[in-house]
C-alpha cells in the first residue's frame, strides 16, 4: 500500500525478536519485567470472574470514563464531562491513529518533533497527511525555536506533542510548552498531546499537561494509557479526552478501527486510577532509582548520556562502543553482547542527528540492568 511504504515492521518487534533469538537482555522494547499494583491485577481477575466478558460500551465502561475524568481533576484540576469528553481506546496507539484520522484531511500538515515515536509517522501517513518536524538534539534535546517556527505553515492542522518524551526521556519545560502553544494558537491548530508517561517523572520536575495552559483546553486532545502507569503494557487500555465535538469525531473513527476495547481490563484500570498518591509516588520513585542505576553504569563505561527527566528510557552515545551506525550496531548487539537496545536514528527523518545514539530501557529488574552494563563494558 502506497501510504505505508517504508514502514515494514516496527523497530520494537525487530529488536525484541533478536533479543529472544539470542537470549539477550532486552533493554530495547519499553515494557517492565515485573508486575504493577496487585489491586489492579486482582480487579481484572474479578471482572472476568464477575462475567464482564462481552462487548463493553463503545466509548468505554462508565466507571473507567468516570475514573479518567476524576483523575484529570485530581492531578491537574481539569474539568471533563466523562460521557462527552472522554473516550477509551485500545492503548494510546489507537488514540493517536484515530485522532489523526479524525482531524486530518489528505495534504494537511502535522508538526511534530524528531526523534518521534514510531506510530506518529505511520498514523500521519495513513491519514494522507504530511509530517513537518523540528529536531531535538542530543544531549539536552532542547526545542529549537527557529526550526519549530519554520515547521508551521498555513496547512498546519495539528501539533503532535509527547511529554514526557519517548525516546529522549525529555520533560518539556514550561517555556517550551508556552512557545508550542502560542504557535498552535497563531496557526489555529489543534494540539494532540501524548502524555502516556505523565506519572513517570523524576527529581523535582513537574509534568505540565498542555490542556491546563491558558486558552489550550478548547484546542487540545490529551492521550494517555494505563500501560506505563500500572506496568500493564499488554492490556492495551488507553484514552483520549478533550472538547466534546472532537472526541465524538475520534469516536466515529475508533468504531471502525476496533469497535470497542477489551472489556475486563477497563474496570481494573478504573481501580488503578483511583489508587492513592503514595502508590503513584512509589511508581516514579522506584523507576527513578533504576534510571540512576543505568545512567551511572553507562557513564562508568565512558558513554555520554542524556539524563532523562521521565519515561522508561535513557539515550546514550554508543560511539565509544564502536558504533558508527546505530541501526547496524543495534542489529548486531544481541548476538555480540547479549543486550538489546533501540537505535534512535529510526525515529528521525534527519538520521544524521542520531547517527550513533542508542535508547536503553531501564524499566527492568536491577540485576538485569547491572548485568547489561557489565556486558556492554566488555565491548570497550
Ligand atoms: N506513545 C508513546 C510515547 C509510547 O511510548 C507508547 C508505547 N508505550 C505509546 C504511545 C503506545 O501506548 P499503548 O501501548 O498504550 O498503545
Ligand atoms: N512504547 C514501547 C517503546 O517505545 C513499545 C511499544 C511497541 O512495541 N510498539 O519501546
Amino acid at each position: 500500500m502506497h501510504r505505508m511504504q517504508g514502514f515494514g515492521s516496527t523497530i520494537f518487534a525487530e529488536m525484541s525478536g533478536l533479543a529472544v533469538e539470542h537470549g539477550a537482555l532486552n533493554l530495547g522494547q519499553g515494557f517492565p519485567d515485573t508486575d504493577g499494583p496487585q489491586e489492579v491485577l486482582d480487579a481484572a481477575k474479578a471482572a472476568i470472574d464477575g462475567g464482564r466478558n462481552q462487548y463493553p460500551p463503545g466509548a468505554g465502561v462508565p466507571e473507567l470514563l468516570d475514573a479518567i475524568a476524576v483523575h484529570q481533576k485530581r492531578f491537574y484540576g481539569l474539568d471533563l464531562d466523562p460521557r462527552r469528553e472522554v473516550l477509551v481506546t485500545v492503548g494510546a496507539t489507537e488514540a493517536i491513529a484515530a485522532t489523526i484520522l479524525a482531524l486530518c484531511e489528505p495534504g494537511d500538515e502535522v508538526v511534530t518533533f524528531e526523534p518521534y515515536y514510531d506510530s506518529y509517522a505511520a498514523s500521519v501517513s495513513l491519514a494522507g497527511a504530511v509530517r513537518r518536524t523540528s529536531v531535538l538534539r542530543f544531549p539536552d534535546f532542547a526545542v529549537d525555536e527557529e526550526s519549530l517556527r519554520a515547521a508551521f505553515s498555513s496547512r498546519t492542522r495539528l501539533v503532535l506533542l509527547n511529554t514526557p518524551h519517548n525516546p529522549t526521556g525529555k520533560v518539556f519545560t514550561r517555556a517550551e510548552l508556552d512557545l508550542i502553544c502560542s504557535l498552535a494558537r497563531e496557526h489555529d491548530a489543534w494540539v494532540v498531546t501524548d502524555e502516556v508517561y505523565e506519572h513517570l517523572v523524576f527529581d523535582d520536575l513537574e509534568h505540565v499537561p498542555v490542556a491546563t495552559l491558558p486558552g489550550m483546553a478548547e484546542r487540545t486532545l490529551t492521550i494517555s494509557s494505563a500501560g506505563k502507569t500500572f506496568s500493564t503494557t499488554g492490556w492495551k487500555v488507553g484514552w483520549v479526552s478533550g472538547p466534546a465535538e472532537a472526541v465524538a469525531a475520534v469516536r466515529t473513527v475508533k468504531q471502525f478501527l476496533t469497535y470497542v476495547g477489551s472489556g475486563p481490563f477497563q474496570p481494573a484500570v478504573a481501580v488503578g486510577l483511583g489508587l492513592g498518591d503514595d502508590v503513584y509516588a512509589g511508581l516514579s520513585r522506584a523507576l527513578q532509582a533504576k534510571r540512576d542505576l543505568l545512567v551511572t553504569a553507562l557513564g562508568d563505561i565512558g558513554l555520554d548520556v542524556s539524563v532523562p527527566g521521565g519515561t522508561y528510557f535513557v539515550v546514550a552515545d554508543a560511539a565509544p562502543l564502536g558504533a558508527t551506525d546505530a541501526l547496524e550496531f543495534c542489529r548486531a548487539l544481541p548476538a555480540r553482547a547479549g543486550v538489546a537496545g533501540v537505535p534512535v536514528s529510526v525515529f528521525h527523518d534527519d538520521v544524521e542527528a542520531a547517527r550513533t545514539l542508542v535508547r536503553f530501557a531501564f524499566c527492568k529488574q536491577d540485576d538485569v540492568l547491572r548485568e547489561a552494563a557489565v556486558r556492554l563494558s566488555a565491548l570497550r
